[in-house]
């Protein structure tokens, strides 16, 4: 049995705690590695390494550690099929799918390749009589990333890569469902000149979360999970006098305006809604068509596309969808399609009894479509994390507004249609952080930035893009004076610029 440990120091290194957890194939069912849980004492010592390092790589030009993400992004390209293959064969989903999510994450390491600009400060020359301020940004020190199983390429490397362009040492703490992708990313850092200590990866599960948490030495984590866990980082980040931003789960809608390019909009769902089995924090769950004939035509276009959904392993080259990552999530999702009939939605297309011949044990679930759900079921209120979409007819467009508008969460959300006045009004009053029209997947680009709102996210300061750059480092203002007349005396006032 393969076990995997952690990466400190710069290599590989096992796990002294005695606990771990096993990861499986989720195709298959079959356990094919276990992973090390990290003690207090091996994030200790994490940490004390990254101590070591910082201040070194923190002195480095901004060139020169931009010259490492440069010749990282070289590696990740030509490492692609390898590290689909690594990271499929863990979480479950396509090949292609896979290659999204590492090139989601390389795109990152190419905006921070702009770090010597991104990191420049500000200047004010004779701010008062003979005074120049100027504003600077320097590392945090020690940053942390705890990130989700669902994009174990893409997450990583939303934080690891401002981080460690700003200067700091990185302590990252994969999910212990597919922890094997973080620690080859880390094996490709130090390949690209990255020095020892300054990313290292400690596997583990909520006790190393923790020692993160009261580490008196990490000066900032980043959490991306489900939102209980987001608001508990959150929390005991802030009390342990952390700066923190934490990501949580979403239940995003889709509106589909009377006068949407409805085949377009099918589509759309179709791959926003099944792909990767649904579990994205960007998947849509909710569908809300306008008015009757709307919903009548959508449900009918819907309904063979998702019987004749391809699902399949990882392996399977032709796949739409893959397995859901775990027995738990499998026993989870079952559980919430059943609730959704005893609540009274009507299940228009049942997955539930999916089997891939050969793979009987794998956690499969066929796509899954609800229609008539109302806003008082679980169905609704859940996120469900699973290939089920569910359908919430509106009267019209204020109604359907209102929806993800009083939705406990706020992470995305799209509207289609043709009609650019309505598009406008949408984007400007619904209180989401990421809106698309007529785009499913509203996903910013490196060079903005990913947050959501509500209880999708805590924090003020987003993934990537330039607010990446202000949360892993700190402003420090520096206010100078070089008068002829310095010894003049005391001043008791104040002081102002006039
Ligand atoms: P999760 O919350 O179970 O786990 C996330 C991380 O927290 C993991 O590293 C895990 O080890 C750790 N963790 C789990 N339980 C903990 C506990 N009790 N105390 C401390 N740490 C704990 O999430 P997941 O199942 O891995 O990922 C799916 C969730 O992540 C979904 O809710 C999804 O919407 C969300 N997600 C959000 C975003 C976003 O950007 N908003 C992106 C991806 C995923």
């Amino acid at each position: 049995m393969r076990e995997i440990g952690h990466f400190i120091g710069g290599k590989q290194v096992a796990g002294t705690s005695g606990r771990v957890s096993n990861v499986y194939n989720p195709a298959t069912g079959e356990v094919q590695a276990t992973v090390a849980l990290a003690s207090v004492e091996e994030l200790r010592a994490a940490v004390e390494n990254a101590k070591a390092a910082q201040p070194k790589w923190a002195a480095t030009n901004p060139q020169r550690r931009a010259r490492v993400f440069f010749k990282f992004v070289e590696l990740l390209n030509k490492h692609m099929d390898e590290l689909a293959e690594i990271l499929s064969k863990e979480h479950g989903k396509t090949i292609e799918d896979a290659k999204g999510d590492v090139i989601r994450g390389l795109e990152v390491c190419e905006f921070v390749c702009g770090i010597p600009h991104l990191a420049k400060g500000e200047f004010t020359e004779g701010a008062g009589p003979a005074i120049d301020m100027y504003s600077i940004r320097q590392p945090v020190g020690i940053g942390a990333g705890i990130t989700p199983f669902n994009f174990p390429g893409m997450i990583p490397m939303w934080m690891f890569a401002p981080a460690i362009a700003c200067g700091n040492a990185f302590i990252l703490k994969p999910s212990e469902r597919d922890p094997s992708l973080p620690i080859r990313l880390a094996e490709l850092m130090i390949e690209a000149g990255l020095p020892a200590g300054i990313l290292n990866v400690v596997n583990g599960d909520k006790g190393a979360v923790d020692a993160i948490l009261t580490d008196p030495d990490i000066g900032a984590v980043s959490f991306v999970g489900s939102t209980p866990i987001a608001r508990y980082v959150y929390g005991t980040a802030a009390m342990n006098g952390k700066r923190a931003q934490c990501f949580g789960g979403a239940k995003n809608h889709m509106i589909i305006m009377p006068d949407a390019d409805l085949d377009q909009a099918v589509n759309a769902l179709m791959g926003a809604g099944y792909g990767s089995a649904g579990e994205r924090c960007m998947a849509i769950s909710v569908a809300v068509p306008v008015g009757e004939e709307t919903a009548n035509r959508l449900v009918e276009k819907l309904t063979p596309k998702i019987e004749s959904l391809r699902i399949g392993p990882y392996t399977d080259d032709e796949a739409d969808m893959g397995p859901l990552v775990t027995k738990e999530a499998y026993t989870r999702v079952r559980g919430l399609i059943d609730r959704g009939i005893e609540e009274g939605a009507k299940l228009v297309v049942d997955g539930r009894d999916f089997k891939l011949q050969g793979y009987e044990d794998g956690y499969f679930v066929g796509g899954c479509l609800f229609d008539h759900v109302t806003p008082e079921m679980d169905i609704y209120k859940t996120e469900i994390f699973g290939p089920v979409l569910s359908v919430v007819r509106a009267n019209n467009y204020e109604e359907a507004l209102s929806l993800p508008m009083k939705h406990e969460y706020g992470n995305g959300v799209a509207i289609y249609t043709r009609d650019g006045d309505a598009a406008r009004d949408f984007a400007s009053r619904i209180n989401i952080g990421m809106i698309g029209i007529n785009v499913p997947i509203p996903v910013p680009l490196a060079y903005h930035s990913f947050g959501g709102w509500k209880a999708s996210s805590f924090g003020d300061l987003n993934q990537h893009g330039t607010d990446s750059i202000k949360f892993w480092t700190k402003t420090k203002t520096v206010t100078a004076r070089w008068p002829s007349g310095i010894k003049s005396g005391a001043e008791f006032v104040m002081p102002t610029m006039k």
